[in-house]
């Protein structure tokens, strides 16, 4: 699937932060520090509890919005989760190549993430369909995903669910 590649990297960024572990102590920090590459050099990543608040809400959102179950639901999410955004795109090469940056360059890191990733998921939704967005079918996963295979086939988040449940399906049938 071709879609343009920074909105393919913004929609990682929104399934990443879907599927951080934000409930942990230092789940925020470490997820921002993680992806420090998105932000501008020197934005700093320590949140205010009401910013971190925020930024769970957002999170929450990206994932309401990849397992919604109906397009009228994705839309419902997706506009929640855009109004949330501060869009003020700008053209940068500042890592080489040219591209947009949907956030303004000073603003606070929440305000980046949260723009970024809502308008990454966005673009991907409308140009590829809802249907693209899914939650993880292995046993005991919910993290979600974003399927850019060819023929849309994609069902696990990751290839060690993958093979997890390949294995797992494979002793069942051996049992049976
Ligand atoms: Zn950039
Ligand atoms: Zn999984």
């Amino acid at each position: 699937m071709d879609y343009d590649t920074y909105g393919s990297g913004a929609v990682e960024l929104a399934i990443d932060l879907a599927n951080a572990e934000l409930e942990a102590p230092d789940g925020l920090s470490d997820f921002l520090s993680a992806h420090h590459e998105w932000f501008t050099s020197g934005t700093p990543l320590a949140l205010s509890d009401r910013d971190a608040a925020a930024l769970t809400r957002t999170s929450r959102l990206v994932r309401a919005v990849a397992v919604a179950g109906s397009q009228d639901e994705v839309i419902a999410r997706l506009n929640e989760l855009l109004g949330l955004a501060r869009p003020r795109p700008y053209a940068t090469d500042h890592d080489g190549e040219l591209h947009l940056h949907y956030a303004r360059a000073d603003a606070s890191v929440l305000e980046q993430v949260t723009t970024t990733v809502a308008m990454g998921l966005s673009q991907v939704v409308i140009q590829h369909g809802w249907q693209r967005l899914g939650v993880c079918s292995a046993e005991g996963c919910d993290d979600v995903y974003v399927d850019t295979s060819r023929n849309a086939s994609r069902r696990y988040c990751s290839n060690t669910c993958a093979s997890r449940s390949t294995v797992a399906a494979y002793r069942a049938r051996r049992k049976a």
